[in-house]
């Protein structure tokens, strides 16, 4: 079976592009209880862009602080439980941030149409009606959420997407100037996502050239802006990584992750590391599935005096280890692609406690 994949709706791309939101969230104020959410992240409360959120009469905007955890089922069923007692139902929502605040407007979205807590959404397809109008505004670039068809949450049981078509948003506004305030090391642990998604997507069965032809771009984009003449943090670079997490999150779509992504989930799930850096701190050590790329990554991380800590697995546990490789082997998809179809003859979970260890 070929993907049938739903792109985003409409796409607005430019320096300044901001802007513009008030003008294309009017027509849809029209929609249900005739109301906007907006949820922005806490970096931006007080700072400049905040005074430019449209927020009219009767909107809500929500400044929500997303270091304490990575977003969960609490918080988007919280979210949604409130504004439904209080304002009504939304016209739409907006998410203003990284991939976790994206991720949180594409969850809520969902959740104002659908019955019950987030949790039993948890999976693919499992969404019964489509949400309300969603629209993103990344901040930080790199996870490729502002593309994909999943908005990640953690639950009482699993760290798992609410996948569906519905999910991808209606509209997303790419404007490259809102990106040049990211913190240097969470740049690139962040912008590393995307190229991570690149590499991940060639190196497997299933790679093709609709996925090689925004993932070739976005590896080229990511030389320029970690390795090139110009390299590091600057306004042609933030427009290159704000379109290269657009493009390796596509390339990613038409293919799929590996080995890397597959051992960053037990690290998240298991220790609560945050996405980007613990991509990272696997990517390092990925040598005889990535080749030359890790060295690539290795020589990106000097350059820019990055913090990657290493020997982590000297202070886990043999439980820790081996429930971070449960984890990691409960996504067969992954070691299938990076693999192959017969991974299983191939692979097991002391292989994967071994990689563990090296970290
Ligand atoms: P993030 O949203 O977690 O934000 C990282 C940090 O950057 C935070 O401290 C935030 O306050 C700060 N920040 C945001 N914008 C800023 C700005 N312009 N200037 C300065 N600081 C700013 O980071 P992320 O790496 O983009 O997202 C990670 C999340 O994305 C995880 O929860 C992960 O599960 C999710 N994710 C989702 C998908 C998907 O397809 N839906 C894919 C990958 C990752
Ligand atoms: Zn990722």
């Amino acid at each position: 079976m070929h993907k049938n994949f739903k792109n985003i709706e409409k796409v607005v791309y430019g320096r300044g592009s901001f802007a513009q939101l008030d003008e294309i969230i009017a027509p849809v104020r029209k929609e249900n209880d005739g109301f906007f959410v907006f949820v922005v992240d806490s970096y931006f409360e007080g700072k400049p862009l905040a005074s430019q959120v449209p927020v009219k009469e009767g909107d809500v905007i929500r400044f929500i602080d997303i270091n304490p955890k990575e977003p969960t089922t609490d918080q988007v069923d919280e979210l949604r439980d409130r504004v439904l007692a209080e304002n009504g139902m939304p016209s739409g929502i907006v998410g203003i941030g990284g991939g976790s605040i994206m991720d949180i407007a594409k969850a809520t979205a969902l959740m104002f149409k659908n019955e019950g807590s987030s949790p039993q959404y948890q999976g693919l397809n499992l969404i019964k009606q489509e949400g309300i109008y969603h629209l993103g505004v990344p901040t930080v670039s790199g996870t490729g959420a502002e593309c994909s068809m999943t908005a990640v949450l953690s639950g009482p049981e699993k760290k798992l997407g609410l996948k569906c078509e519905w999910t991808v948003f209606n509209q997303v506004i790419l404007d490259p100037d809102l990106i040049s305030t990211v913190e240097r090391n969470q740049w690139f642990y962040t912008g590393m996502d995307t190229f991570i998604h690149c590499i991940e997507s060639k190196c497997g069965i299933n790679y093709n050239v609709y996925s090689q032809a925004y993932g070739d771009q976005a590896i080229k984009f990511c030389e320029d802006i970690f390795l090139g003449e110009n390299s590091g943090q600057n306004p042609e670079n933030d427009e290159k990584l704000m379109m290269a997490s657009l493009f390796g999150g596509l390339s990613l779509t038409y293919s799929e992750v590996g080995a890397c992504h597959s051992l960053s989930y037990g690290l998240s799930v298991v220790l609560g590391m945050k996405h980007g850096y613990a991509n990272c701190i696997c990517f390092n050590h990925l040598e005889e599935f990535y080749g030359d790329y890790v060295n690539d990554f290795k020589k990106m991380v000097a350059h820019h005096n990055i913090d990657l800590p290493q020997n982590l697995s000297k202070d886990w546990t043999e439980e820790q280890i081996t429930a971070m490789a449960e984890v990691s082997i409960n996504l067969p998809f992954m070691w299938r692609h990076a693999i192959g179809e017969d991974w299983e003859s191939k692979w097991g979970i002391e292989d994967i406690k071994n990689l563990y260890r090296r970290l």
